[in-house]
């Protein structure tokens, strides 16, 4: 018997385990395909994301294997210097691919004690008061008090659930991989550069070892996505579109995608939870579906290890769905704003020459970067402080760092008073008492995945919101 049982090894799965081992949650990773997948989708991590990392101990590692990029005033391929004072210690984007991204995940998931069965597809399910019954394709049954969906977005779990997945079907398709090309770079550039600027969705840089990653439209919208194109298909686009297909061949990897945008009616019913692109679709302009992905099970993990322990208040698991579902509604639609933008039809051109003139404008240019990077998001969690709702930037203390101190998964009381306490929930939240230049609240109370969810200086207060997100005191 496992407390969890999460379907899917890609970063939303293997995101989740690390999470719910914190806790010691028993937990038993089921992933369809035998060997990690060598497909590279998403090529680096945003602000957000880089800082959940550093929350966790894990930077440093994906510093070792990425490569970090100025974070610019970056939007729908506009370009404009970055805002001042942006509100991060990470200002910068960290190159790295997903499989890279995928491995380090899975790796911490293990260290930890997580399971990873390989070659197990989930194909039933089902779910009573006590606990959940997954059924695997070669007929073996395995229960658990919980399971997550983290199959990604054609999610058998949604399917198997009857949850809605409602949004726009493709209308476009693009043929992605890696491979060699015989061209020479100069000529392949200066080829991309021109046939760039009547066609948005085509590119072909290298990716090192002479190795390039090419993106371009394809024919048609595949009825099976699942069937990756071949070589001479994608050479054949490429002719259609650049005069030449560059000498394509000996692919690492070919792929396709599309540009469906869809939002799961629901992301529970019952015992079973769903997170990732299991719930949320959407053409990857932005690169945000990871990052996503990552950050829903961020949310999910500690409230679902509440659960399990015992000491979850009344509504904290329902929460997921509240604040996250919204999140990515408005990622959806910042996705559809830059689709469009991208076209080069004259109504979409005129409305992004007035964009680009609106990012002249610091704060405008402020608001998209705090969108696509994820550190503008502000939960509802009613009216308050400035930072309620808000994650908090990493700040350095008198004695190391804010988020040096999250590590461990636990709530937090960050406390310049030296009045407060946190008697009754100390098996839950840490006290630490100190103060740092950067530190402009007398006191916050940070949830496990660094939201705040109290500042001030009020001790009655405090009590009013520690059981809210900590359950009832003990002892
Ligand atoms: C071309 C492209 C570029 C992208 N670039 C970016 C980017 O730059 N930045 C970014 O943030 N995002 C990017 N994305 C999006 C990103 O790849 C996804 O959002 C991300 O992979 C979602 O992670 P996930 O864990 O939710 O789902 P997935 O990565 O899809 O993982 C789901 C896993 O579940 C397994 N599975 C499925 N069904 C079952 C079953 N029945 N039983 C057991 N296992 C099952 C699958 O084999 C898979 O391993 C890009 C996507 C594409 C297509």
């Amino acid at each position: 018997m496992f407390d969890v049982i999460i379907v899917g090894a890609g970063p939303t799965g293997l995101m989740l385990a690390g999470e719910l081992r914190l806790h010691d949650v028993r937990v038993l990773v089921l992933e369809k395909d035998a060997e990690p997948t060598v497909i590279v989708r998403s090529l680096g991590l945003h602000v957000r994301s880089i800082e959940v990392m550093d929350q966790r101990g894990l930077l440093e590692r994906f510093l070792a294997h990425g490569r970090t990029y100025p974070l610019g005033g970056h939007f729908a391929g506009i370009d404009k210097p970055r805002p001042d004072r942006l509100d991060t210690a990470h200002p910068y984007i960290l190159g790295i691919p997903q499989p890279v991204t995928d491995r380090l995940l899975a790796e911490r998931a293990t260290e930890l004690g997580a399971e990873i069965r390989r070659g197990c597809e989930l194909v039933g399910l089902s779910q009573d008061d006590h606990g959940v019954t997954a059924e695997l394709a070669d007929g073996t049954r395995l229960s658990s008090r919980y399971l997550v969906g983290c199959d990604g977005g054609r999610s058998t779990v949604r399917r198997l659930l009857g949850v809605g997945f409602p949004g726009e079907p493709a209308s476009n398709e693009w043929l992605v991989g890696e491979m060699e090309v015989t061209e020479d770079p100069a000529t392949v550039a200066a080829v991309v550069a021109e046939v760039r600027t009547t066609h948005r969705g085509f590119g072909a840089g290298p990716v090192g070892d002479g190795v390039y990653r090419v993106v371009v439209p394809a024919a048609a919208v595949a009825e099976d996505r699942t069937v990756p194109p071949t070589i001479e298909e994608l050479a054949q686009r490429l002719r259609v579109f650049a005069g030449t297909d560059f000498g394509v061949r000996s692919p690492r990897w070919l792929s396709r995608f599309g540009d469906a945008t869809r939002l799961a009616e629901r992301y529970r019913v019952g015992r079973v939870l769903m997170a990732g692109d299991a719930v949320h679709v959407h053409p990857p302009l932005g690169g945000q579906g990871l990052n996503l992905g990552v950050q829903d099970a961020f949310n999910l993990g500690w409230k679902l290890a509440a659960e399990i322990a015992g000491w979850a208040p009344e509504g904290l698991l329902d929460s997921y769905q509240a604040e996250r579902r919204p999140v990515a509604d408005d990622v959806l639609n910042i996705t559809r704003v830059q689709s469009e933008l991208m076209s080069l039809e004259p109504g979409p051109r005129a409305v992004r020459r007035l964009v680009a003139e609106l990012m002249d404008i610091e704060e405008v240019t402020r608001r998209l970067i705090e969108k696509i990077t994820a550190i503008g998001i502000r939960y509802d969690f009613g009216e308050g402080h400035e930072l309620l709702g808000r994650r908090m930037r990493d700040v350095v203390l008198k004695r190391g760092r804010l988020y040096e101190l999250m590590r461990g998964g636990r709530g937090l009381l960050l406390d310049r008073t030296g009045r407060l306490s946190v008697a009754g929930w100390a098996d839950r939240v840490d006290h630490v008492v100190d103060a740092g230049e950067d530190l402009d609240v007398p006191a916050v109370l940070l949830r496990p995945d660094g939201h705040v969810a109290w500042a001030g200086d009020d001790q009655q207060e405090l009590l009013g919101a520690l059981p809210r997100w900590f359950g009832a005191a003990t002892g």
